[in-house]
């Protein structure tokens, strides 16, 4: 018994000197009694407290969240005293938050299987040396107008060559109506499609519910899919039979201009069907404009 009494006196000792030690810095003792935890708690954790001290002074000197020296971007290790220890959490910080509200409206736009970069794709950005776009500019913000007076407008059927923009622009039009708070899902059909048919999906329903009710929808890259009874009869007819005769604004990119993809629709594995593809065709110019977008690769 006398020799464990020995070992936490000790301890104890021990746990002092390197609290006594750390205390040497003067901005650290200020930190720490500031915390206004008992100084018993505090020398228990003094290797803890110099973590968040750390942090905390990285804090006091950062200008920009991106030179933030923390361990995680934005946050700081950060002690809280309780009745018989102190706990540390990862705060964020007023410029980390800051930027969680600027950015809040990035929510209303929902990706299946498109890179997050695009997200940050906006009209100021967009390419303007180029005349190709204006007229496709120029209906984005007929369209914005319209939208925001309770109208019906169209979306656009953008077609052009693989890496003219179209992508880009219209993920530029949907952040634009996100931070007017107006919800839109861009899919990449043709990896969206293999997706939804290989998985044994237990939310299928529930995501294809969203995507024929979310009020803007982009279907990516049409006619790139392969093709068959399945994807246009069962996926994409009901789609955009939905979105029709609710007015919900549909947009398309496509490298195959509308004749061209009426042919794509009509080949599949079991066999031709023009009348079917005709009927997808006939949705598909009910919700759209028609617009060409020709221009340079912008691919690297
Ligand atoms: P498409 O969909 O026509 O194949 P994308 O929209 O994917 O083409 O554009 C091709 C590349 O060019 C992408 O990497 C995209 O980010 C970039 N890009 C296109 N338009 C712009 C723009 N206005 N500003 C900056 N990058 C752009
Ligand atoms: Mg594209």
């Amino acid at each position: 018994m006398k020799k464990i009494d020995k070992v936490q006196q000790t301890d104890l000792t021990a746990l002092v000197h390197s609290f006594q030690d750390a205390c040497a810095n003067k901005e650290y003792k200020s930190y720490v009694y500031g915390l206004n935890i008992k100084e018993e708690l505090l020398m228990k954790y003094t290797s803890s407290l110099e973590d968040a001290f750390l942090e905390h002074q990285n804090c006091k000197k950062c200008k920009r969240l991106e030179e933030c020296k923390n361990k995680v971007e934005g946050f700081c290790y950060t002690p809280q005293g309780k009745e018989k220890m102190i706990s540390f959490s990862y705060e964020a910080c007023d410029k980390k938050i800051e930027q969680l509200e600027k950015d809040s409206y990035k929510s209303n736009l929902e990706l299946f299987e498109l890179s997050e970069d695009i997200k940050n794709a906006s009209f100021t950005d967009v390419y303007k040396d180029d005349k190709a776009r204006l007229p496709i500019l120029k209906y984005f913000k007929e369209f914005i107008s319209e939208y925001q007076s309770n109208g019906k407008p169209k979306g656009v059927y953008l077609h052009g060559n693989f890496g003219s923009g179209k992508t880009y622009l219209i993920a530029a039009l949907f952040n634009e109506m996100a931070k007017k708070d107006i919800k839109s899902i861009m899919i990449y059909y043709p990896k969206f499609l293999i997706k939804l048919k290989s998985s044994f999906q237990t939310n299928f329903n529930e995501q294809f519910d969203e995507i024929q009710k979310v009020p803007l929808l982009l279907l990516d890259d049409i006619g790139a899919e392969n093709c068959s009874n399945w994807s246009r009869d069962e996926v994409l007819g009901p789609i955009l039979q939905y979105r029709m005769e609710n007015h919900l604004p549909t947009f398309f990119t496509s490298n195959l201009t509308i004749e061209e993809l009426e042919k794509a629709l009509a080949v599949t594995s079991s066999g031709v069907d023009k009348v079917k593809a005709r009927r997808i065709v006939e949705r598909v110019k009910q919700l759209t404009i028609d617009h060409e977008l020709i221009s340079k690769n912008r691919r690297d």
